[in-house]
């Protein structure tokens, strides 16, 4: 297995909100970055947003100029698989799709050397499936960052049924020279997080459905309450109500019946309001 000094260059495979999230942490802590999406239009988007972010630190003073610029150099966007071929460790952030992610891994194991670690950011599919779809389930390791990226200090490090445990400790490693802090959770429908957040989110919408207070009320009842930062439908909002009901269905898929997505969240997503992504969910956002 290539360990953690080997690593110089990182594959990014998805240049969505949290592959560029993850190109982002990966350049700014030193990395060569390799950023692959399907478009180019969504290769270039994938770059805007994470050069916006690194230019965000030099507006706070955080980078200096020159600093931004090594970052911006050390990412290079691609659509052609084969350029993943120089990446040291891959973190696959494509859409939360079974097929999808089988389709990508066979492909990251035919291109990638074969002691390279392939990582998945999945948030409720299997690692164990995924990896089944290479020839090395043993290098194959959930890395399951927070969104967004670069703000959330927390990675959960998901194994799998045949992860090696040096496999489990690099990937450990290599969250912490991002900057993160890390977690474990055994290859189980959600992890820790999801099996957690989407309940809760799911017993909020229901509160407000139900009418046990007003939506700004369940928000300012559990931050008062419970010492979060955001209420259930807020951070509803935040994530995508789509993305909500997606993790919500593939947990009550494998955990059964405590896990059913609440009705309201069904509808909202149908008429099309997916939180502040579409600018209309439980709140309305600019
Ligand atoms: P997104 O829709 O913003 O981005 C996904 C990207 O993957 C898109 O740009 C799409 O074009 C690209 N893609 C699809 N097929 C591809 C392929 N074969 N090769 C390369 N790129 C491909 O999705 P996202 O929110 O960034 O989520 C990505 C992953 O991260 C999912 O597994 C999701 O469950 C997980 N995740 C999301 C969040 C979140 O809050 N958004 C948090 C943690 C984990």
């Amino acid at each position: 297995m290539r360990g953690l000094e080997a690593i110089d260059t990182v594959g990014v495979v998805g240049a969505g909100t949290m592959g560029s999230g993850i190109a982002q942490v990966a350049t700014q802590s030193g990395y060569d970055v390799v950023l692959r999406d399907v478009e180019d239009r969504l290769v270039e988007q994938g770059i805007e947003t994470l050069s916006s972010g690194i230019d965000r630190l030099v507006g706070k003073g955080e980078v200096t100029a020159e600093e931004a610029e090594a970052m911006h150099e050390r990412v290079t966007g691609t659509t052609d698989l084969a350029d993943l071929a120089e990446a040291d460790l891959v973190v696959e952030a494509v859409v939360e799709d079974m097929d999808v992610k089988e389709a990508v891994f066979a492909d990251l194991d035919e291109v990638t050397d074969d002691d390279v670690v392939l990582a998945t950011n999945t948030s409720t599919l299997s690692i164990t499936t995924i990896a089944s779809a290479t020839g090395r389930p043993e290098r194959v390791v959930g890395l399951h960052f927070m969104n967004p990226v670069p703000v959330m200090n927390g990675v959960e490090v998901v194994v799998g049924e045949k992860t090696a445990p040096a496999v489990t400790d690099l990937a450990h490693e290599f969250a912490e020279a991002l900057g993160k802090e890390t977690w474990e959770a055994d290859d189980k429908p959600g992890f820790v997080t999801n099996r957690i957040l989407m309940p809760w989110i799911n017993e909020g919408i229901r509160a407000f459905d139900e009418g046990v207070a007003a939506k700004a009320d369940i928000d300012r009842g559990m931050e008062l309450g419970t010492n979060v930062p955001m209420g259930p439908l807020e951070l509803a909002d935040h994530i995508g109500l789509d993305v909500c009901l997606h993790a919500s269905e593939t947990l009550h898929e494998e955990l059964g019946d405590r896990y059913q997505p609440a009705y309201l969240l069904k509808r909202k997503v149908a008429a099309g309001d997916l939180g502040k992504k579409s600018g209309q969910g439980f709140y309305e956002y600019d």
